[in-house]
């Protein structure tokens, strides 16, 4: 499904160019379950964000369904990112001034489903995740493994073909990290993906 060509990714500041990715040449199937582990700054974030179509590479391929992206305008990225990748970051990246069910209602606003069905759907899917009596909170109200959930619930919204997380269960507890790692496998599994 992807396949990463000798990717090289460098950042410059200033003078000074950091390769935080030098030829990476990789690739993943259909469906599965995949960890990156490494330490701190060796480019695990780079990597999903260019693998996500939220950066770009500088050098070699990414190969999606057996095509080339290096002809990839910004609307074939943004069309990518939209309907294929349902993104899961370290810090939850939720609105914290709207609810929950809005946070989630949000997600589809380019779905082009109407208003009535976003909020079932939103409804439908945080029910899922285990938010049935914490929809109208703000998310300041909830505890970090909740927090988690809804933006695991805005993640797959949108029927991803791929869910991203970028270290997410490295501001919880053990305990919480093991439902939430379960929670994915087993949204994932009754949304109809089998990864
Ligand atoms: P990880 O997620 O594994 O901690 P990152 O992908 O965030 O690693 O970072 C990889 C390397 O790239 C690090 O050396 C980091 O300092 C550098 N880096 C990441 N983002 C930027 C940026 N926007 N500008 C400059 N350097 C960056
Ligand atoms: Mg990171």
């Amino acid at each position: 499904m992807l396949q990463l060509r000798d990717i090289v990714k460098a950042y410059k500041v200033g003078e000074f160019s950091q390769r935080a990715l030098d030829g990476v040449t990789l690739s993943f199937g259909e469906r599965g379950f995949v960890s990156i582990l490494g330490e701190s700054g060796s480019g695990k974030t780079t990597f999903l964000n260019i693998i996500g179509g939220l950066d770009r590479y500088d050098g070699g391929d990414l190969v999606i369904n057996g095509k080339s992206t290096k002809q990839f305008k910004d609307a074939d990225w943004d069309a990518y990112r939209n309907n294929s990748i349902g993104f899961v970051f370290q810090s939850y990246n939720l609105i914290s001034h709207i609810s929950v069910l809005a946070n989630v209602e949000i997600a589809m606003t380019l779905s082009g489903i109407s208003k009535r069905e976003r909020k079932a759907k939103a409804l439908r899917i945080l029910e899922l995740v285990g938010l049935k009596a914490h929809v109208y909170k703000k998310p300041t109200q909830l505890s970090g493994g909740q927090k988690q959930r809804v933006a695991i619930a805005r993640a797959v919204t949108n029927d991803p073909d791929i869910i991203m997380m970028d270290e997410p269960t490295g501001a919880l507890d053990t305990e919480t990290s093991e439902e939430i790692m379960n929670l994915v496998k087993d949204v994932f599994k009754k949304i109809g993906h089998h990864g």
